[in-house]
C-alpha cells in the first residue's frame, strides 16, 4: 500500500513534513504511554534555539530533544567507516512521557550508520537461510553471545544481526555488537554523504487514536482503515516515532530482540524514517526506517533498518 500524493513533485522537506494542526494534540496535552510523532521545523536551526529557547512558542521548550546534528558522543564512532555514527535523534530522558526513569543517562541518542554493514538484517541476512549468513560481526566479549537476536516466527528466512550499544551515565556509549565491513563511499550519495545532518530542536506530538489504530491495522494488512492514510499526508512515508507501534514497512509485528546483558526481551522504542533537513533524506528513499529497541534495565539500545 502506498499513497504518494507528492510522487511527481520535487522532493522538499517541508512539503512532506506533518504540520501541527487540528488533527493533533500538542505534546503538552499528551500523556505517557501514548505514541508520538517527532516534529521538527526547518525554519528553526538548532543553534538559535539554544540561544533563545523561548522565542517560538510552537516548541515545547521544557525538553531538549534534538534531531540530528553533529555527533560528538564518546565511543559513538563507526568502526567500519572510521567516522562518527549518525545521530538521528537525541532524546532528553527527563521527559516523563518517555517513561525512562531515573536510572537512564540524561541523553538517549539514537545512533546508526547508513554507509556500511553495521546492521545486516535487511540485506544479505534477509536472503540467507538460517545459519547460512555470510556476515562477519563483532560481539563484545562482556556480553552474552546472542548473535541471532532478531527473528521473525512468521518468516523463518528472516534472521539477522541488530546493531547494539550501551549508554553510560557519563554520556558515552560502548558498541556491543555490529556487523563488520561493507563500507562504501558511493552509497547512497555518490561519495557526498555528510558526516552529520543539520541539527534542530524536536518536539513530540501525540499521535491521534485514529491514526494509531490505522497504523496498527496497516501493520496487520487489515485494509479497513486505509482511508486514514489518504486523509493524512504525513503518513505518505514512514515518520519518526517514539513509543507505540510505528508503521512497519516489512509488517514485522512478531519481531523480537533479546538484550545481550539481561537476556530479556527488549521492547520496541522508536522508529526513524528518511526525512531530515537535507532534502535528500538519510538514504533518499522515503520507505526506509531504522527501528530501535531499548532495555531500560541495562541501558542498551538495539536497532536495525528496514526498507520496502
Ligand atoms: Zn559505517
Ligand atoms: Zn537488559
Amino acid at each position: 500500500m502506498r499513497f504518494d500524493q507528492n510522487e511527481t513533485s520535487e522532493r522538499t522537506s517541508t512539503s512532506r513534513r506533518p504540520k501541527l494542526g487540528k488533527n493533533f494534540k500538542t505534546d503538552l496535552e499528551a500523556l505517557p504511554r501514548q505514541p508520538y510523532f517527532v516534529w521538527f521545523d526547518d525554519s528553526a536551526p538548532l543553534e538559535s534555539y539554544f540561544c533563545d529557547v523561548e522565542r517560538d512558542d510552537m516548541f515545547n521548550s521544557s525538553y531538549r530533544h534534538v534531531f540530528c546534528g553533529p555527533n560528538e558522543i564518546s565511543g559513538a564512532w563507526c568502526p567500519n567507516c572510521n567516522k562518527p555514527l549518525l545521530k538521528l535523534l537525541d532524546l532528553d530522558t527527563s521527559d516523563p512521557r518517555l517513561e525512562l526513569g531515573s536510572g537512564t543517562p540524561l541523553r538517549l541518542p539514537l545512533l546508526y550508520c547508513w554507509t556500511c554493514n553495521i546492521c545486516e538484517i535487511a540485506k544479505s541476512a534477509y536472503f540467507a537461510g538460517v545459519g547460512d549468513m555470510d556476515i562477519d560481526w563483532f560481539v563484545s566479549p562482556s556480553y552474552l553471545d546472542l548473535t541471532m537476536l532478531v527473528r521473525l516466527p512468521a518468516n523463518e528466512k528472516t534472521h539477522g544481526l541488530p546493531f547494539m550499544y550501551k549508554l553510560f551515565e557519563s554520556g558515552s556509549v560502548e558498541l556491543i555488537q555490529y556487523g563488520k565491513g561493507g563500507c562504501t563511499g558511493m552509497f547512497p550519495y555518490g561519495g557526498d554523504y555528510p558526516l552529520s545532518f543539520p541539527g534542530v530542536r524536536a518536539s513530540l506530538y501525540k499521535i491521534s487514536d485514529e491514526v494509531a489504530e490505522a497504523i496498527y491495522a496497516e501493520n496487520r494488512q487489515d485494509e479497513s482503515m486505509e482511508y486514514i492514510f489518504r486523509d493524512h499526508n504525513e503518513l505518505s512515508e514512514t515518520r519518526h516515532q517514539v513509543g507505540g507501534e510505528p508503521l512497519l514497512i516489512q509488517k514485522d509485528i512478531d519481531l523480537t530482540m533479546v538484550c545481550p546483558s539481561c537476556g530479556k526481551l527488549m521492547p520496541r522504542f522508536a522508529s526513524i524514517g528518511d526525512d531530515n533537513l537535507d532534502p535528500r533524506g538519510f538514504v533518499g528513499d522515503k520507505w526506509t526506517q531504522v527501528i530501535y529497541h531499548f532495555c531500560k534495565q541495562c541501558q542498551i539500545v538495539g536497532c536495525f533498518n528496514q526498507a520496502d
